[in-house]
């Protein structure tokens, strides 16, 4: 019992040690009924929340609740965090696996489909829980088990033919700073490796993330370093992840975003523009808006074809033609990802 005690007094103290950022991760909001009542909203068909929490838990970091506007249930940002009870429903063509990923998937932990570039889920975690996520039900311990990355780096090592190494998840920016240093000096040694491009919606729910240590992490002269971050709404370009996105594109790292199209979170035109807007600004470029991938619980965020392809006309006659995202689909089975208009 005395150890046991030691270690909980230990953990604690460590704690006051971490950065900030990790510190907003492990202060997580993930009871449905904590955030409503954050929010000022009647509890309204909370057991079908708490059941589709069981499935996906919630998980919301609070500097993203900061962002929400209270006593509005219909908030864009809130659609994206909380579960509801339309999740339980079956509806037909939406299943578990819709990208058939795990036949991409030559040793555990890695995804290759597209020419020159493979894929590491180098962590199942993310610092928030999207709903619409296709990631929601990701077999996460079949790829993570066992020797983890090792297997990935001697397959790349394999491979002459890969130029580009893409850090995914789940989330990579979850991972310590000494954790992402570690990886990257193992992938420095891959000489035939030039770009490095990380997958992350972390800083978009915590902007302290973009930390100091890690820029230099990222901006060593051995990378074309891409981050590709995941912001959906325009709202979610707080002031800080703007001052910070400036700072990082001024250390040369190429900033990028990619957004879900989410029916009531972002299928308006304006809010669209909006958001391209916002996030020149903060000197990131928008990349891709995706069609959602058809996973088992997301059906009710589902935005049709035609209206989608409304849309992105709409901002072709909105916005100069570096700020319109290509308007893609993940397809299982093809040479790339299906550009609906670019
Ligand atoms: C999306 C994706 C990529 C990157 O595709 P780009 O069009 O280059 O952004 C690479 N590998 C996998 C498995 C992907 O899903
Ligand atoms: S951060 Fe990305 S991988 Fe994680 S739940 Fe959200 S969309 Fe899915």
């Amino acid at each position: 019992m005395a150890s046991q005690r030691v270690a909980i007094i230990t953990q604690d103290e460590a704690r006051w040690e971490l950065p900030d950022w990790q510190r907003q991760q492990a202060d997580l909001i993930t009871d449905p009924a904590e955030l409503l009542a954050l929010l000022d909203l009647a509890a309204s068909g909370l057991p079908e929340s708490l059941a589709a929490a069981r499935d996906f838990p919630l998980r919301v970091p609070r500097r993203y609740v900061d962002l929400i506007e209270k006593g509005n249930p219909q908030d864009p940002l809130l659609r994206q965090v909380l579960s509801v009870p339309a999740e339980l429903e079956a509806v037909p063509g939406y299943g578990v696996d819709p990208l058939e990923e795990g036949d991409h998937t030559p040793v555990p932990g890695l995804l290759h489909k597209y020419h020159g570039r493979a894929l590491l889920v180098v962590t199942g975690a993310c610092a928030v829980h999207c709903r619409y996520c296709f990631r929601r039900h990701f077999p996460y311990q079949a790829h993570l088990s066992g020797k983890r990355w090792e297997e990935a780096l001697e397959w790349l090592s394999a491979r002459p033919d890969i130029n580009e190494v893409i850090l995914s998840g789940g989330d990579p920016l979850t991972l310590t700073n000494r954790r992402i240093g570690q990886l990257l000096d193992a992938l420095a040694e891959i000489p035939h490796l030039r770009r490095l491009r990380i997958h992350s919606r972390t800083p978009v729910v915590i902007p302290d993330r973009l930390d100091d240590e890690l820029k230099r992490l990222l901006s060593r002269p051995r990378w074309r370093t891409v981050l590709v971050l995941h912001a959906n709404h325009p709202r979610e370009i707080s002031a800080q992840l703007a001052e910070r996105g400036r700072e990082w594109q001024q250390a040369g790292i190429t900033l990028l975003n990619q957004s879900v199209l989410l029916a009531g979170v972002n299928d308006d035109l304006d809010t669209l523009v909006a958001l391209s807007d916002g996030l020149h600004e903060a000197g990131i470029l928008p990349y891709y808006l995706h069609q959602l991938d058809k996973v088992a619980g997301a059906a009710h965020f589902a935005v049709p074809d035609e209206a989608a392809l409304a849309l992105h006309q709409g901002l072709r006659g909105r916005l100069p033609g570096f700020l319109v995202p290509r308007l893609s689909r993940e397809e299982p089975g093809k040479p790339a990802k299906t550009v609906l208009a670019g």
